[in-house]
């Protein structure tokens, strides 16, 4: 499927809200957005995770069609807690009540951010919900902050929650899907999202990611109970070696473990031209990394979040090229 085929005239662009004023009810289930300008809210100065990642994003899926937008839902404490502690939670409760401050040098939290960050996490829920009752076929969640990097009971890495790891115990609870696959190919290796299922072979995690950089684990040794894979790969490598790894993995990953249902940590911080990260991608690689795993999917069980990608000029061609495969 050519990647064009997914883009739309001018004429034929529409707004991906009005989209959905048309086709709620559409007989043939679509594909969801889901997105809040919540997400806008969480914000500190001069950082480079900031609102303007997802304002660029929106505009560039406004003339994607096949589209359906949807408001997430705040997750409720309990659903938060069936990856992160209690005690956790209530840190981030309390300190965005206490008017926000630092979690770690890189990580800071808002009045706003406990608000934003579990709503964050309720737009994964939301899309689980409307995939398992046939409302929806596949879903990318424009949210932020992002959330690989948190583990149970720890922020870091610009992340609150991770919403990888709780939509997957929400969908085990939630729907008959019991054999979950989170890929993540954002340039950081999700340290947090290993560390949840790590020992849990009902959970598949592959992340393909820079190496040596942060957070420095994703080590091709650290296998857990052997459904962890992780893919390191220097600055400099080639391209092509490193789709061809992906590829191979997933294709593998597809035959042994058979997942029930896949979520993404879409990262688009090994892009070429990020500030932060970078590994050599090109617009086009996001497109290439979801063919295989649309083909490894139960076909319209993919639920993708976005992590990283900072380089506002690229991220909405890269977010569209990772969104064709899913809309073909
Ligand atoms: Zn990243």
């Amino acid at each position: 499927m050519h990647p064009r085929r997914a883009f739309l005239s001018r004429a034929a662009a529409a707004l991906v809200g009005g989209v959905a004023a048309r086709g709620g009810s559409a007989a043939t289930p679509s594909a969801l957005v889901v997105y809040d300008p919540i997400f806008l809210e969480h914000r500190a100065e001069g950082h480079p995770e900031r609102p303007e990642r997802l304002t660029a994003i929106m505009r560039a899926l406004a003339s994607l069609p096949g589209l359906r937008r949807l408001t997430p839902r705040a997750a409720a404490p309990a659903e938060l807690e069936l990856v992160h502690t209690a005690a956790h939670v209530e840190r981030m409760r309390a300190l965005s009540a206490a008017g926000g401050g630092a979690v770690d040098a890189d990580t800071y939290v808002t009045p706003r951010t406990f608000e934003v960050a579990r709503q964050a996490v309720g737009a994964l829920l939301v899309a689980v919900d409307e995939i398992a009752t046939g409302r929806a076929r596949n879903a990318f969640c424009a949210v932020r902050p992002p959330g690989h990097h948190a583990s149970r009971g720890r922020a870091m890495g610009f992340c609150i929650f991770n919403q990888v790891a709780v939509a997957a115990r929400y969908a085990q609870a939630r729907t008959p899907w019991k054999r979950i696959l989170i890929v993540d190919f954002d340039v950081h290796h999700g340290n947090g999202t290993q560390d949840v299922f790590y020992r849990d072979d009902s959970v598949f995690y592959l992340s393909v990611h820079r190496a040596p950089f942060y957070p420095g684990t994703g080590a091709a040794a650290e296998r857990g109970s052997g459904t962890t894979l992780n893919l390191p790969f220097a600055l400099g490598t080639p391209r092509a070696e490193i789709l061809g790894a992906w590829e191979t993995a997933v294709r593998r990953i597809r035959r042994e473990f058979s997942p029930d249902f896949v979520l993404v940590s879409a990262g688009f911080d090994a892009y070429r031209g990020d500030p932060i990260g970078g590994l050599g991608y090109e617009v086009e690689d996001y497109r290439r990394l979801m063919d295989v795993v649309v083909e490894a999917a139960p076909p319209g069980r993919i639920v993708s979040t976005l992590e990283g990608g900072y380089n506002l000029d690229a991220l909405g061609a890269c977010v569209a090229a990772h969104l064709a495969p899913m809309l073909a």
